[in-house]
């Protein structure tokens, strides 16, 4: 892929107290790119995408969204996040709004959109994840798989350039998992600028353009899912595909 880089991650590092979370983690993800993140439990997955979104800060290292540095704090940084938006394994839904009050929430209250605007934005986001029929139901009377799908579509409510998506099937009943995995594979399509860290090697084979394998904090390999399903490097990596597959 022509390399029109979206998020740049340089020389970065991370620790927790004594633990070095994030070692010089070199990572590059072009506009439209699907970049699947896995590896073992531990290995900082998480941590990286929330250094990515600047829910976390780091000690060293450059962070570049659309060529600029993550911003600090304020305003900028309220901005930042609006742009590169997140899915998380727990929904986080509201439960006391109705799915469509929880996808119109932010574009009314961040983006001073207003209320027809926001709502019919919203239906439309809804429809794209297969839900306008559950607008004016609320949170719990929805399956954690149709729960998900809002969440899907709540982020794209910002309109974000890029979306995070930390382990979004891992709190699903097996039944649930195609449905938000099938949501996903069409933002890939439609050229969304994707991160997914994932247990799912059928999404990973299927929908990324790279996968990334991470261990002890570092990256380990970087590369097609196809040479790296059929000949990973590095006995990390080997050794994790063969518990798993
Ligand atoms: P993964 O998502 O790959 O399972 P994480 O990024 O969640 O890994 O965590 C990496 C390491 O950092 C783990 O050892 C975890 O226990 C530790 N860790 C994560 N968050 C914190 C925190 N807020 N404080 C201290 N240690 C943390
Ligand atoms: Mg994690």
């Amino acid at each position: 892929m022509a390399v029109d880089p979206l998020i740049e991650l340089r020389d970065v590092n991370k620790h927790y107290g004594k633990l070095h979370v994030l070692r010089d983690i070199n990572l590059t993800v072009g506009r439209g790119e699907v970049v699947v993140v896995i590896g073992p439990s531990g290995s900082g997955k998480s941590t990286l995408c929330r250094a990515i979104n600047r829910l976390e800060p780091v000690e060293s290292g450059t962070i570049l969204l659309d060529g600029q540095p993550l911003p600090e704090e304020g305003r900028a940084l309220a901005k930042l996040r609006a742009e590169v938006g997140m899915v998380f394994q727990s929904f986080n839904l509201f439960a006391h709004k109705t799915v469509l009050a929880n996808v119109s929430l932010a574009p009314l209250k961040v983006r001073k959109r207003g209320k027809e605007e926001a709502n019919k934005r919203s239906r439309e986001l809804l429809e794209r994840v297969g839900l306008l029929d559950q607008a004016d139901k609320y949170p719990a009377q929805l399956s954690g798989g149709q729960q998900q799908r809002v969440a899907i579509a709540r982020a794209l409510a910002m309109d974000p350039k890029a979306l995070l998506f930390d382990e979004p099937t891992s709190a699903l009943d097996p039944e649930m998992i195609n449905e938000v995995l099938e949501v996903m594979r069409q933002l890939a399509r439609d050229g969304m600028t994707m991160v997914v860290v994932t247990h799912e090697m059928g999404f990973a084979r299927s929908a990324a353009n790279r996968v990334v394998f991470m261990a002890d904090g570092r990256i380990v390999e970087d590369r097609t899912p196809e040479e790296f399903f059929t000949a990973p490097e590095s006995e990390r990596a080997k050794d994790f595909l063969s518990k798993i597959l």
